[in-house]
């Protein structure tokens, strides 16, 4: 499936509910308004559709959110996409199947997500005071995401840390997140806040360009040039004194665009060919009309892939307006 640009199109990213359990300051509003119920795909249609990106050459599927764990009956999607993890040829596509989520679920389901075939997932943890957690998250509680984290690495699974970084709030925590990760055995991502929906503050305030951040760190730490990639985003070094990785995300100070595989399907169904602009496919109508079949699903997916623009063009600040409208959590992250 190759875009315009040439761009080979193999990475799904599927936001399987906007609601979540937690309500991060740069992420939600804290009087966040959901969907209605009755606009969601069922879990059924999510397969349905997850299926005809892996026809086409999907080959990696992240499932997110909002929080992902918290749709209810989620698991079973998870078992039936890790059952198209192996050869093409039997029947298979997919090469990985991961998720990304807050922890707060993992308890008591990252067992259930190894066995489903998942291998490695991110939690986003954006600090490590549990003071600034309960700030950061609103409503959350850091053990309870921590316990989260070690149920996966005692499940099998690795695990990145996610971190968002935070002027002014989080910023003078990286030295102590990546000792800890370190430590534990988990990569660590830093990423920039992207201006996307709103969220009843302004974003200039919280905006940190990671090309600051990065000078800061490669002052404490020795960063090696690594060539790992994970088929998203992220640049990747590795932290010569823990072993392990450090991955920035700079969607702001760096344009990620001219490598991008990817394209994101929301809970409604509609799909996004890029996270910064505004252009979507409606692929529920198709999915839902009793006289396309399989093939016309797939024709629908990919005329909407002939429109996958350039690039975005995120602004921070620009009269604190987010530069895209819809939240992180609709569109999936
Ligand atoms: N609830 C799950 C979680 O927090 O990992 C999955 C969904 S969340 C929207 C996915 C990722 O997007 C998280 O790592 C979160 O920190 C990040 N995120 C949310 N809003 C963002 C924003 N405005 N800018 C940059 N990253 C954001
Ligand atoms: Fe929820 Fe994830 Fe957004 Fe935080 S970043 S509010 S955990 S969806």
């Amino acid at each position: 499936m190759l875009d315009p640009f040439d761009r080979r199109i193999s990475y799904l990213r599927v936001s399987v509910t906007d609601r979540c359990d937690l309500r991060c300051v740069y992420c939600m509003a804290e009087d966040m308004t959901f969907l209605p119920k009755k606009d969601l795909l069922t879990l059924e249609e999510l397969d349905r559709l997850c299926g005809a990106f892996i026809d086409l050459g999907v080959d990696k599927i992240r499932l997110t959110g909002g929080e992902p764990l918290v749709r209810k009956g989620v698991l079973q999607l998870f078992q039936n996409l890790g059952g198209r993890i192996g050869p093409r040829e039997q029947g298979g596509g997919l090469k990985e199947l991961t998720v990304t989520t807050n922890g707060t679920q993992l308890p008591k389901m990252a067992d259930d997500l190894y066995r489903a075939g998942v291998r490695r997932i991110n939690v986003s943890l954006d600090t490590l005071d549990p003071t600034l957690f309960a700030n950061v998250t609103r409503w959350g509680k850091l053990d309870q995401t921590l316990d989260g984290v070690f149920a996966a690495k005692a499940a099998g699974l690795a695990v990145k840390i996610n971190a968002v970084a935070l002027k002014g709030v989080n910023e003078h925590e990286y030295d102590r997140m990546i000792a800890w990760c370190g430590e534990h055995g988990f990569d660590l991502t830093l990423i920039e806040t992207m201006p996307l929906g709103d969220i009843s503050g302004d974003r200039t305030d919280q905006y940190l360009p990671l090309s600051e951040v990065r000078r800061r760190i490669a002052q404490r730490w020795t960063l090696l040039p690594s060539s790992h990639v994970t088929g998203g985003p992220a640049r990747y070094e590795t932290v010569q004194e823990t072993g392990r990785r450090i991955g920035f995300i700079t969607p702001m100070t760096h344009n990620f665009c001219e490598s991008c595989n990817r394209v994101r399907l929301t809970c409604t169904g509609t799909l996004y060919m890029c996270l910064g602009q505004e252009d979507a496919a409606d692929l529920r109508a198709p999915l839902r009309d009793p006289s396309v079949d399989d093939a016309g699903l797939r024709d629908a997916i990919l005329s909407a892939i002939a429109r996958k623009p350039k690039g975005h063009d995120f602004v921070i600040g620009r009269a604190q307006r987010p530069s895209v409208g819809r939240h992180m959590s609709v569109t999936g992250g």
